[in-house]
């Protein structure tokens, strides 16, 4: 069975934990956290990185410092992850959903003003795939309205918006390290603090609601409780197994783009039959392989293909259920304009397997099971 995915392994995540163990120092803010911070903040050109337990405690953290009240409203497309929605939904916010562009299945940055109202507090982004929304305009809709903009990037670690690292255009961004993204720690993520003002509180959130950090900077004598917060930094032996994949960060990446292309030049010919759809990358954005995925005509062409693909030992999936059609979605949402395009392209995405490492031969496979599928 070729798998839907692996986790990454490059070869030196053993040595780095046995080297986090032997510094006894296994939780949080160790030799490896501390390596992994100072690695984003050099090469995405970020201000401030911290690890954190996951992608989605990232975002809870974005909620938090952003200040979100009940009553608030948060707009982001439909087609994402529940964590996208529950960070904002747990701090009391209404959740207001918009249409996706049905070529990268992004946030419709044309939808999103006419959803602001004055409780408008953020604008979430979720960067699908890795490919890029669209930032310029984005960013000019939050500075005209004074509203947040929170970039949902946990699959979007190494894509760029022109110049741009994802996670670093807005005020603040998310990652996952979670064992299905490009870079993984088992569990874990990163928040990325793209304007100084949230520092120093999202250094107290992530210590329990303590100025422990600048107590082991010295800046303080004792540490004491000064704010709410929560426990969201990773043991050391996570950072030390994300750390080895960040050193060989372009070696994953130029892994993935090549299967990636693999599978983009070897199904064109059905694309050009009109049987599939291929991914569309915008010109000013670089993505990074975090996924595959081609468009079947209807719901019930991808069951059977699906199916077909596991009888030949090829696991592939599907997702996202859009959340404004989930019971959760129901009642801490509402959809803004009409669902033109979410419901119904959310049904012809199809994933293929894609992981670092995937084999030659498993994609010639994968291809080949494909064209037989539409042959027959
Ligand atoms: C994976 C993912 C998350 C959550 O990350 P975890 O590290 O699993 O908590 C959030 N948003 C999106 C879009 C994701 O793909």
């Amino acid at each position: 069975m070729i798998p839907f995915n692996k986790p990454p392994f490059v070869g030196t995540e053993l040595e780095y934990i046995k080297k986090a163990i032997s510094n006894n120092k296994i939780s949080g803010d160790g030799e490896f956290t501390k390596k992994c911070h100072s690695w984003f903040e050099t090469n995405f050109n970020s201000k401030k990185v911290l690890l954190t337990t996951s992608g989605t405690h990232a975002l809870d953290m974005a909620a938090i410092l952003i200040d979100i009240q009940p009553g608030d409203e948060v707009i982001m497309a439909s087609y994402t992850f529940t964590s996208t929605a529950n960070a904002f939904v747990m701090r009391g916010a209404k959740i207001v959903f918009i249409d996706i562009r049905p070529d990268t299945m992004n946030i419709d940055e044309n939808l999103i003003e006419q959803a602001i109202n004055k409780k408008t507090k953020a604008i979430v982004v979720m960067h699908y795939a890795g490919v890029a929304c669209e930032m310029d305009k984005i960013k000019k809709i939050a500075d005209a309205y004074k509203i947040f903009l929170i970039e949902d990037a946990a699959q979007g670690v190494m894509s760029k918006y022109k110049d741009k690292f994802l996670g670093t255009i807005g005020d603040i961004g998310a990652y996952s390290f979670h064992e299905t993204k490009n870079y993984s720690s088992g569990e874990g993520g990163a928040i990325l603090l793209n304007d100084t003002k949230f520092i120093e509180r999202s250094e107290i959130l992530r210590e329990k609601g303590t100025n422990r950090s600048k107590f082991f900077r010295g800046q303080v004598d004792k540490y004491t409780w000064v704010d709410m917060g929560s426990s969201y930094l990773p043991s050391d032996i996570n950072a030390a197994y994300l750390y080895a994949q960040l050193e060989k960060a372009d070696v994953i990446n130029n892994d993935r783009l090549e299967s990636w292309g693999f599978y983009n030049s070897q199904l064109l010919s059905l694309s050009n039959n009109g049987l599939i759809q291929l991914p569309f990358i915008p010109e000013e954005t670089t993505h990074n392989a975090h996924m595959f995925y081609i468009k079947t005509r209807n719901i019930a062409e991808r069951s059977d293909l699906i199916e077909y693909l596991r009888k030949n030992d090829v696991f592939a999936v599907f997702h996202y259920i859009p959340l404004h059609l989930s019971p959760a979605g129901q009642k801490y949402g509402v959809f803004n304009g009409k669902d033109i395009w979410t419901t119904k392209e959310s049904e012809r995405i199809l994933r293929l397997p894609m992981f670092f490492g995937l084999k030659s031969n498993e994609k010639e496979k994968i291809v080949q099971t494909i064209y037989d599928f539409y042959k027959s």
